[in-house]
């Protein structure tokens, strides 16, 4: 292992960064933004072009509404001001996988600006701001693999060119990887929770860059920023981060400068490398798309459109913690996804005690989840499974432990609460009077020193007495039920 000097450790102490994310997200629209080809992800190489998106001569875009739409729910759900007037522009640049030698963008009059989220960060709060919201057209694929001469041949695939996109720009106020972490964290659990885009990483539906330069301590101006483009998971993001902050401090520590570039990180070697110098914005020769009018959002449309804006991830973790008395950890966790937060207010309502509810599902159901190592979208018990057997116990049908040892055969099946209890024969736990005097008087018979024991004053010698009947009844008596019947028989003796 190498070991860090202490000169270095020192120098390193002496630096913060300063980190800004650009985040792309595809919005889940079934056509693409300026044409009505399909989005559908997998679809044969160049078979979800037409004449728009192939950018042949003479073919005009045409705006796609609901992808304004979902940009405008984006925006307001990022706490953003959004511009009733937006421009869009070409964005000038050679790729081979963008047959239009440009990209449809927004530049200096973007859809939406000064918006923020609020991360968590060893336990305080922190604005982190985003300075703007804009529309884009992706751009289509190079492949280097998955064909027959791809050793010496790249292929197009231009299935995603004209795919729509919005750009969610940082602020530089991020000051940690870890920051960087929980940022993207969030902000994609708040775009999921808007049901605009489906934030899949593998398919690129959600894709980070960063921005990245570090300073003295105090010092108010920047240093000279690297992008790190294309990584393609939070935690490597959060590593190429750590990297790079080394990377950069070493390089000004021992008298270098940093160059402005794009760089790649290489998640096997957990190293970044210089990709090419960083292009600056007039090197694209931005100008007004002459082919589309301004995208106008008026205040009709912005009320209709705020209307879909669906309760976020914070604000209805405070709520349900208030509502449900659950611990603000579960709430986490019930809330990951609204499918999930959903599941659980319905079967919660839909039970006769949603309390109830609430506490099987932090009392019984999570510490089996842990046990077993299980996502809870991996849970054997359904939250309609939560509700029917919370719904049992409220009844009196079955007792606590009856409903424990259900809840272990469903763990052990694999199978929802409702098919196991039908499948153990709906058991109910007895309350057969006849049936537990019985059991009652064969004990006090067989236990002659307890019962003299009880007669004498040792009152608490009738838990004895519970546990034997509850374990005679296999765990099927009613506990109040027997409590009293012995409180009787004992007494009458
Ligand atoms: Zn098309």
């Amino acid at each position: 292992m190498v070991t860090t000097p202490d000169s270095t450790v020192a120098a390193r102490a002496k630096y913060e960064p300063v980190i800004g994310l650009e985040v792309h997200v595809q919005l889940l629209t079934a056509s693409k933004i300026f044409c009505s080809c399909s989005t559908r992800f997998g679809n044969p190489p160049n078979t979800n072009v037409c004449p728009v998106c192939l950018g042949m001569p003479g073919s005009l875009p045409v705006l796609n509404q609901k992808a304004a739409e979902f940009a405008v729910l984006a925006g307001m759900a990022l706490n953003c001001c959004i511009n009733e007037t937006s421009i869009f522009a070409r964005k000038n640049y050679f790729y081979p996988d963008l047959p239009k030698g440009y990209q449809i963008s927004q530049y200096d009059k973007p859809l939406a600006e000064h918006g923020f989220i609020e991360i968590k960060i060893g336990g305080a709060k922190k604005k982190i701001g985003i300075t703007r919201v804009h529309m884009e057209e992706d751009a289509g694929k190079s492949l280097h693999e998955g064909f027959a001469d791809a050793a010496e041949k790249t292929a197009i695939d231009l299935n995603r060119t004209g795919v729509p996109l919005i750009e969610i720009v940082s602020e530089p106020d991020i000051a940690s990887p870890e920051e960087a972490y929980e940022y993207l964290t969030l902000l994609k659990e708040i775009i999921l929770y808007t049901g605009v885009s489906d934030c899949n990483m593998e398919e690129g539906s959600l894709r980070c860059d960063a921005n990245i330069s570090v300073r003295p301590r105090g010092q108010k101006e920047f240093g000279t920023k690297t992008e790190i483009k294309n990584v393609n998971s939070f935690r490597f993001i959060r590593e190429a981060l750590e990297y790079e902050i080394e990377r950069q401090i070493d390089v000004i520590e021992s008298g270098g400068k940093i160059t402005q570039e794009t760089r790649l990180y290489n998640s096997h070697e957990g190293k970044t490398y210089g990709m090419r110098s960083k292009e600056q914005a007039h090197d694209y020769r931005y100008f007004p798309e002459p082919d589309l009018l301004p995208l106008v959002v008026d205040e009709k449309w912005k009320a209709e459109i705020a209307k879909l804006l669906p309760e976020l991830p914070e604000a209805r973790r405070a709520r349900l913690v208030k509502e449900y008395g659950i611990t603000e950890y579960d709430a986490g966790v019930l809330t990951f996804t609204k499918d999930l937060a959903d599941q659980f207010e319905a079967a919660a309502k839909a039970a006769k005690n949603p309390k109830r509810v609430a506490n099987l599902v932090q009392g019984e159901l999570m510490g089996r989840l842990k046990a077993k190592n299980l996502e809870i979208g991996r849970s054997p018990i359904s939250m309609r499974g939560v509700a029917a057997s919370a719904d049992l116990v409220e009844s009196g049908a079955i007792s606590g432990k009856m409903l424990k040892d259900l809840y272990d055969l469903t763990f052990e099946r694999g199978k929802d609460f409702p098919a196991v209890y039908e499948e153990e024969g709906r058991p109910v736990q007895s309350s057969d009077m006849s049936a537990l005097e019985q059991i009652i008087d064969e004990l006090i018979a067989a236990n002659p020193k307890q019962v003299e024991q009880y007669r004498g004053g040792k009152k608490t010698m009738i838990g004895f007495f519970v546990g034997q009947v509850m374990k005679a009844s296999k765990g099927q008596a009613n506990p109040q039920v027997v409590n009293e019947l012995l409180a009787k028989k004992l007494g009458d003796l």
